[in-house]
């Protein structure tokens, strides 16, 4: 499936970057830290990749709105569960309020 949404687009970007970041090849040279943070950091990315593919953003015409493919009521995407998946990146360029998890 190819990913058109600007929002998934975004957060596959982070995903990749992060993932990126932290294999062993660079881990070393731009975040010296320990092995155990490395394992978390590409385990929490694997987790927030299969939540994407959960809840994949679905364009509905008879709406012209994305909504999500797989929440009960067809919540506008990014729904919920993406919003709390790419709220960790939330500092990053790009990342826009109306992302914001709900309180
Ligand atoms: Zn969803």
């Amino acid at each position: 499936m190819t990913i058109t949404h600007p929002m998934a687009r975004w957060l596959i970007k982070q995903l990749n970057e992060t993932e990126s970041d932290y294999t062993p090849l660079t881990r070393r040279a731009r975040h010296p830290r320990t092995s155990h943070d490395q394992d978390y950091i590409l385990a929490d990315v694997a987790a927030k990749r299969r939540v994407l593919e959960r809840h994949p953003p679905k364009d509905d015409p008879t709406s012209l709105l994305w909504v999500c493919s797989t929440c009960r009521g067809r919540p506008q995407w990014p729904c919920p569960e993406i919003r709390d998946a790419a709220s960790v990146f939330a500092r990053r360029p790009g990342y826009r309020k109306e992302w914001k998890p709900d309180d």
